[in-house]
């Protein structure tokens, strides 16, 4: 049992707020500050802008006895429906075993049910109040609402810096000597547009899918929402032949989307307005070392680690930051050194491998699931993994269906497309791949792999 501390929360996000929860179910006292105003009263405005939860994610919640409650505002998506260019017909790729789903949030939506509970736990919200400074060595906050306002000085024993990729308390630990840090952005951005709801309230695309319009440079998503809509997000690089950049006129995104995604063009009826409307914005991934300052302050989530989002890893990594951090404080109890200390070293490998993982994955989205080669490896991964569930689990769903380490998916997804590549270069693989013989090849270089490992 944990000495009841008094701890802070720079940030009510995702992270945040579900961290609060699991420390007030511990006992402490718990503060969370965020600049923005509380979400629960700006009014909706009309975008719902989603993320997908997977394994790690539900874990985090399931283990407080969220998981129900938070299930109630999802929906499953068991597969990508693919839109390939000039093709009408869809190609749906299962992610994993029949049962086996990723499921769309609403960003929003969820952000105010985790503020709903973890304020139903004893915790203190303070909105509109945003942390200007922090005293590392005496776990002081100095917040503030206005620049020039008179700052006020907050002790506690604790800080957590759940503020995000830009993170005030992260900053101040940069200006310690032997703190790394580094960030990327990519040249792709992004744009959210929506598909509204028939007049019904129904979704007016198949409503268990991720939907991707691969277009190689360039892609369209969409995640179903509960309302019946759904949110589009376009990746696309800020400049070159086919980029933000160029479309620059009304009549150039409506030629544009009329030349690579004519078949949802009607379903966006708003698609110019909202294009020039919503913002064009950025991705990144940055890193960082160390997590944890002493005893007295530490980061999770995107304030730690932030990562691009083509693995839908994001949050998920966040929550799991969560559980470790809980499973270390039943091992270490009241010391808090150690609980830093364990926590870092153990989720800086594992953080720094999704974010591989996570940037390699922006090729397979916009490319590769357009690639017939691509699909008969998966296809054939997929048979064998049937065939042998004990020794081959598919990167994707080691990564978003299991809890098995970050850093471990990553080494083993290398090793499985080394083996892979050779599979593929055997003859006659597309007539002749759900034979013995294939199965007999790749079993051959798992022995030979697991004799290395030895
Ligand atoms: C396009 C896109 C799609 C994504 N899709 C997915 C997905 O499908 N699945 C997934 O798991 N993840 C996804 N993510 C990632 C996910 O959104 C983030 O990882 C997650 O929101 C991080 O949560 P957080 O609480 O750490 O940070 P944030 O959500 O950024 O919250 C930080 C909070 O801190 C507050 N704050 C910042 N500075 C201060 C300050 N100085 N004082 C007070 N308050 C402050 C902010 O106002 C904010 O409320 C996606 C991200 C993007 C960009």
């Amino acid at each position: 049992m944990q000495e009841s501390k008094k701890i802070a929360v720079v940030g009510s996000g995702l992270v945040g707020t579900l961290l609060a929860v699991y420390l007030r179910k511990r006992g402490h006292e718990v503060d969370v500050f965020d600049r923005r105003s509380d979400i629960r009263n700006v009014e909706f405005s009309g975008r719902s802008i989603n993320l997908a939860m997977s394994t790690r994610g539900w874990h985090a919640l399931e283990k407080v006895g969220l998981k129900d409650d938070v299930m109630k505002i999802a929906l499953p998506m068991d597969k990508r429906a693919i839109h390939l260019k000039g093709e009408e017909e869809l190609q749906f790729q299962p992610y994993g075993k029949q049962g086996e789903a990723i499921y769309s949030i609403s960003r929003g939506n969820l952000n105010r049910k985790m503020i709903d509970l973890a304020e139903k736990e004893g915790t203190h919200f303070y909105f509109d109040t945003k942390v200007w400074d922090v005293d590392l060595p005496n776990a002081t906050l100095y917040i503030g609402v206005g620049e020039n306002e008179e700052r006020k000085a907050l002790k506690y024993d604790i800080i957590f810096g759940a503020d995000g990729a830009f993170s005030r308390v992260r900053h101040k630990m940069q200006r310690r000597s032997r703190f790394n840090y580094s960030q990327e952005f990519l040249e792709l951005g992004y744009k959210e547009l929506t598909i509204p709801a028939n007049a019904d309230g129904t979704h007016k695309l198949e409503n268990k899918s991720l939907h991707i319009w691969p277009r190689g440079e360039f892609m369209l998503i969409a995640l179903p929402n509960t309302d019946g809509s759904f949110t589009c997000t376009l990746f696309m690089p800020f400049e070159g032949e086919n980029s933000f950049e160029q479309l620059s006129t009304k009549e150039g995104v409506h030629d544009f989307f009329e030349d690579n995604f004519p078949s949802v063009l009607d379903d966006i009826p708003n698609l110019v307005n909202d294009f020039f409307k919503n913002p064009t914005s950025a991705l990144l991934t940055i890193k960082c070392f160390p997590w944890t300052y002493w005893d007295k302050a530490a980061l999770i989530g995107d304030a730690a680690h932030a990562i691009v989002p083509f693995y839908g890893q994001g949050m998920n990594v966040g929550f799991e930051d969560i559980t470790v951090l809980d499973e270390l404080m039943d091992q270490y109890e009241n010391d808090w050194s150690a609980i830093f200390k364990a926590y870092e070293n153990s989720r800086k490998p594992n953080t720094d491998a999704i974010a591989e993982l996570s940037f390699r994955n922006a090729q397979e989205m916009s490319s590769k699931t357009a690639d017939a080669k691509f699909l008969l490896r998966k296809q054939i991964e997929k048979w064998f993994s049937a065939k042998h569930p004990d020794k081959w689990l598919p990167l994707y769903s080691r990564v978003t269906f299991s809890r098995r380490p970050y850093k471990e998916a990553l080494e083993i997804g290398d090793a499985q497309r080394e083996i892979m590549d050779k599979v593929m270069l055997l003859p006659n693989i597309e007539h002749d791949w759900k034979s013995e013989k294939v199965e007999h090849f790749i079993l051959e270089k798992l022995n030979v792999l697991a004799q290395i490992l030895e």
